[in-house]
């Protein structure tokens, strides 16, 4: 499945990603960051198409990793945007 994970601690909450996802995918959380910010939550397991637009828009360059074809249990951590 694709999915994208959200590193909270650098989410601003500018929500760019949210408006910009075709999908639906990211939503505003609930819970405030270490900055102080209701940092974005992705929601799209069974409709993220793996796209990347939200990573590219993103203005944090850490915040947003986008996975195709992989489960988060498998996630190593260190890999990039994959956009293979
Ligand atoms: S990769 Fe594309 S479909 Fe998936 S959350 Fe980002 S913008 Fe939405
Ligand atoms: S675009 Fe980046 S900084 Fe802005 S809400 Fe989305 S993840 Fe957070």
């Amino acid at each position: 499945m694709n999915y994208v994970k959200i590193a909270a601690d650098q989410c601003k909450g500018c929500r760019v990603c949210i408006s910009t996802c075709p999908r639906h995918c990211l939503v505003v959380g609930s819970q405030f960051n270490s900055l102080g910010y209701q940092n974005t939550v992705f929601v799209g397991e069974d409709r993220c198409t793996a796209c990347g637009l939200c990573f590219y828009v993103c203005p944090e360059p850490g915040a947003i990793t986008v996975f195709r074809d992989e489960s988060p249990e498998k996630e190593s951590g260190t890999k990039g945007e994959s956009e293979s």
